[in-house]
């Protein structure tokens, strides 16, 4: 029996609503693969604990953590009660970081069955690799005044070694995919970073020569995710340009909703953290309406992580079957509740079995 121990942090919102969902169907995966167990420990950190605790996780919250195979988060962040700069670094940032999560993935991908708002693709299926440690998002900078004017100064940190593994790992998932990476610049307007980032793509191009490669500057490329998001396969971005290109392939897909991603780390040191793109939704809460489907779907890249791919495979393709079938929320045109569109997703993994 092959166990994985996941640490579950349903956090707020919506979190709360859809992680048990997620839940509900890894234990119906170790049922069709009988060899298989996910033990889930349960974390209920979240701005409530903040309330209670004036803090988002106890002091030795870390330390806890470090030990599971993975950490499966819901969504962080409930801005009446807690400001986001508090809830979002005390806890997400805080992992993220001290894991050294340095790669987020984040895919997006046409269903059939699904009308997207923004276009009308073609068959898409495209994955960003955004860096996650450094770049635009970054604590270096200040204030400083002129007489009475005050001047913010905010520095973006690009490193060589951090560009290069966020690279290297689009460069590997490549060459498993269509063997073709876009890296988003911006080096006709940002004058020193991203000719540095330029220059690093074209080093680690040479290292992969079966793989195709283009540069787009991220004003462009965000209009063709847009118009033609069947053209990609695999973009390399910045931590600011990869969170931004991530909402608009959310947004083609149809909704926010859908979207699954991971924070990954790469040195195998510490757990990666598998958290679905939307936020805790305080519109939708407590109305039973929230897609699972993006958590359900960050199940999948877990499992995918963990090697079980076989399992995430079938996990994927049960989802295509729902929203094939039109068993899903309002936020993609259905009525469904959240509990149907999961009950719908096992009925469809017991049956496919
Ligand atoms: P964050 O700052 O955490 O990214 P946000 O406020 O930017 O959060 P979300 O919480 O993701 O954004 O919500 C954006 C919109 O998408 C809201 O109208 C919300 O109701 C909707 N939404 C988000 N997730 C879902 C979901 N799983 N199902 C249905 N609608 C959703
Ligand atoms: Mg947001």
């Amino acid at each position: 029996m092959k166990t994985y121990e996941i640490a579950a942090i349903p956090g707020d919102g919506i979190g709360k609503e859809v992680v048990p969902e997620a839940v509900r169907v890894l234990h119906e995966m170790e049922k069709i693969h009988g060899d298989l167990k996910f033990e889930f420990t349960e974390f209920p950190w979240s701005s409530e604990y903040y309330l209670e605790h004036e803090q988002m996780m106890p002091d030795d919250g870390l330390e806890t953590l470090k030990t599971f195979d993975a950490i499966f988060l819901g969504a962080v962040g409930n801005p009446e009660i807690v400001p986001d700069h508090i809830s979002l670094w005390e806890l997400l940032i805080n992992i993220r970081r001290n894991f050294e999560q340095v790669i987020n993935i984040r895919p997006a991908r046409a269903f059939q069955g699904l009308r997207s708002k923004l276009a009308n693709p073609e068959d898409f299926d495209l994955i960003v690799v955004r860096e996650n440690s450094e770049g635009e998002y970054s604590e270096v900078g200040g204030t400083i005044y002129q007489g009475e004017e005050k001047i913010a100064i905010q520095n973006a940190i690009f490193s060589r070694k951090g560009t290069e593994r966020a690279m290297h790992y689009a460069f590997e998932l490549a060459k498993s995919r269509g063997k073709k990476v876009t890296s988003a610049t911006k080096s006709n307007g940002i004058y020193h970073s991203m000719p540095f980032w330029d220059g690093v793509f074209h080093d680690l191009s040479n290292q992969y020569p079966d793989v195709e490669t283009e540069q787009m500057h991220i004003d462009a490329l965000a209009a063709s995710f847009v118009t033609k998001p069947e053209s990609f396969d695999t973009i390399v971005a910045s931590n600011l340009f990869g969170d931004i290109l991530t909402d608009i392939g959310a947004a083609i897909m149809g909704s926010v909703g859908i979207a699954p991603a991971a924070n990954i780390n790469i040195n195998g040191k510490y757990p990666s953290m598998f958290e679905p793109v939307h936020g805790s939704a305080p519109d939708i809460v407590g109305k039973g309406i929230a897609n699972p489907i993006g958590q359900i779907w960050t199940a999948k890249m877990m499992l995918d992580h963990f090697g079980e791919t076989d399992m995430g495979d079938r996990l994927l393709s049960a989802i295509e079957a729902v929203i094939r079938k039109g068993v899903v929320t309002t936020d993609i045109g259905g009525k469904a509740t959240t509990t149907e569109v999961t009950d719908e997703i096992i009925r469809q993994i017991a049956e496919e079995t």
